[in-house]
């Protein structure tokens, strides 16, 4: 059972992408209504196919921080759709705009960039357009919380952050840096700490307060 749900929906014929229009004379959109458009990407014009991408691969977050450039995205969206709702609201998916949440992944995905981005973001991952439910899981019988997300890029940046907060990467109880753990890392799986430094800092931190206490 998945963390977070997504339903998604895919044109059946696929997508095309389109280059950028100039607007004609200075001024002329307000009056004449012709907008200039961006680099874009629009739908082919099929039925719209439900599918839900996030559910058969919980790694789409590595695939899609590998799109670089339009026709790389057109690629993606052939498989998996639309990542917002812009094409509903404008009549396209903005290239430019989506290759940057690309990027941005891509760039956080390295664990030596992780303390940039706690640091950045001042040390929380906005996710929007999510909503919660308490659900019954039909599998375990439990309650627990379900995330929905409203579109495919929601989803899949709400994928990478559990991805972060999963087996692979932990966050220090120390430093509250990520750090890598597990085969290979030279750090149990379960391991609290990203040294055994911090551990020990932990741990004599706990007695003095204690003993203060
Ligand atoms: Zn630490």
């Amino acid at each position: 059972m998945d963390f977070v749900d997504f339903d998604g929906q895919r044109d059946s014929r696929g997508y095309v992408s389109m280059a950028a229009q100039k607007r004609g004379r200075k001024g002329a959109t307000l009056l004449t209504g012709v907008s200039a458009k961006p680099l874009r990407i629009e739908r082919r014009g099929g039925k719209l196919e439900s599918i839900r991408p996030t559910a058969e691969n919980p790694k789409l977050h590595l695939e899609f921080s590998q799109v670089r450039t339009a026709d790389d995205l057109v690629a993606f969206m052939n498989r998996y759709g639309a990542l917002t709702n812009a094409i509903e609201v404008f009549g396209y998916e903005r290239v430019v705009e989506i290759l940057e949440y690309a990027r941005e992944m891509r760039d956080l995905i390295g664990a030596d960039r992780m303390r940039t981005m706690v640091v950045a973001e001042g040390g929380r991952l906005d996710i929007s357009g999510l909503t919660a439910a308490l659900i019954v899981d039909r599998l375990t019988g439990e309650m627990r919380f379900q995330f929905r997300a409203r579109n495919l890029l929601d989803a899949l940046r709400m994928q990478f952050s559990q991805d972060l907060i999963g087996d692979k990467l932990g966050l220090c109880l120390k430093c509250g840096v990520p750090f890598r753990r597990g085969v290979g890392t030279g750090r149990r799986g379960d391991a609290l700490f990203c040294s055994d430094a911090h551990r020990e800092l932990f741990k004599s931190h706990n007695r003095s307060a204690k003993r203060k206490g």
